[in-house]
């Protein structure tokens, strides 16, 4: 046995989780493993995805689901709090005081733990103002604000836009406790991305109508195709078809169901649940309200993605990769 292998195979701690495994990796200093890596580097997505313009959206829509698949976890509501209140506030424009939130807080995580990442991820800031400790807007959240508050649903993407960077804050610090679901799901989908972050799943597509190769128009119809074919080029109808050419876009990637439900019960889930979620909730799945949420392609059972989460993942995966590069340099 050499060296290398002697060395890998034995279970070392690591220093972030506390867990015992097989190969660690020493990231900034320590000594950490390759979830707690991934953890970092989904993390890093949130953080600097609002900054990227190709992420942003991708990094909204995620948020959005991560809400949504926490929203009834007690743990999860502490970290909530503080923008819910905040919307509350700024509807009725009143000042926002520390100390109704000290007033209303209920939960076991202590206050100060989450106004501390509120504050660093620049969501909020503290003033004192007639010594009144005061929350105010922090430079993301104005950066936010100015970009998404024309918006109607503005609330709404600033909302998923903080459970996303929040939820993957504390899921990358070692202190609070991570979110069984998101594990599941990100270890799942994971599977179909490659270290590079080339996306190893198969679109799922939709037809979107029919070109003409004649004059570039496009029909959503096959009917009005055909006419369209027949009467305005004066094609005779058994050759419309030579004439026409389907076009379809890529909604979502095909997941199966049982890669799904295999992280789910590694993380002591039930599947069947989480699956009530995709179907009532719009979890993890395509926005398309005309196509099916889950597929059935010859017996195997398909959940059809958003690209949204390939797209987040995929980076997650280059970041995960470089977090290691940069251990063999160090
Ligand atoms: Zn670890
Ligand atoms: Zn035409």
């Amino acid at each position: 046995m050499n060296i290398q292998n002697a060395y890998k195979s034995v279970l070392r701690k690591c220093e972030r989780c506390g867990k015992y495994k097989r190969g660690l990796y020493n990231v900034n200093g320590m000594m950490i493993c390759s979830d707690c890596i991934r953890k970092i580097a989904f993390y890093k997505v949130f953080s600097e995805g609002f900054k990227d313009p190709s992420m942003r959206g991708d990094v909204i829509t995620v948020g959005l689901d991560l809400g949504n698949m926490t929203w009834l976890n007690p743990f999860a509501q502490a970290w909530y709090y503080p923008i819910l209140l905040w919307v509350f506030y700024k509807d009725y424009n009143i000042k926002f005081k520390v100390s109704d939130l000290k007033l209303k807080w209920r939960y076991k995580t202590p206050l100060e733990q989450v106004l501390k990442f509120y504050i660093e991820e620049r969501i909020f800031r503290i003033v004192v103002e007639k010594n009144e400790e005061l929350i105010v807007e922090g430079d993301a959240l104005k950066e936010m604000l100015d970009k998404y508050g024309d918006m109607p649903d503005a609330l709404d993407i600033i909302g998923s836009w903080i459970s996303g960077l929040i939820i993957s804050r504390v899921h990358a610090e070692a202190e609070t406790p991570d979110f069984r679901a998101i594990n599941a799901v990100v270890d799942a989908l994971s599977k179909y991305i490659d270290p590079d972050g080339n996306i190893k799943a198969i679109p799922y597509s939709k037809v979107v109508g029919y070109r003409c190769n004649l004059c570039g128009y496009l029909i959503p119809s096959k009917d009005e195709a055909k006419k369209h074919v027949s009467l305005s080029h004066r094609i005779p109808s058994d050759e419309v078809m030579n004439y026409l050419r389907e076009e379809s876009i890529s909604i979502g990637y095909l997941v199966k169901l049982s890669v799904i439900d295999q992280s789910l019960r590694k993380e002591g889930i039930q599947p069947e649940r989480f699956v009530e979620r995709i179907e009532k909730f719009g979890v993890l799945v395509h926005e398309d309200p005309e196509e099916p949420k889950i597929v059935d392609r010859d017996g195997i059972r398909y959940v059809v993605v958003h690209p949204a989460w390939f797209r987040v993942l995929a980076r997650t995966r280059m970041y995960e990769r470089d977090l290691i590069r940069n251990r063999a340099r160090g």
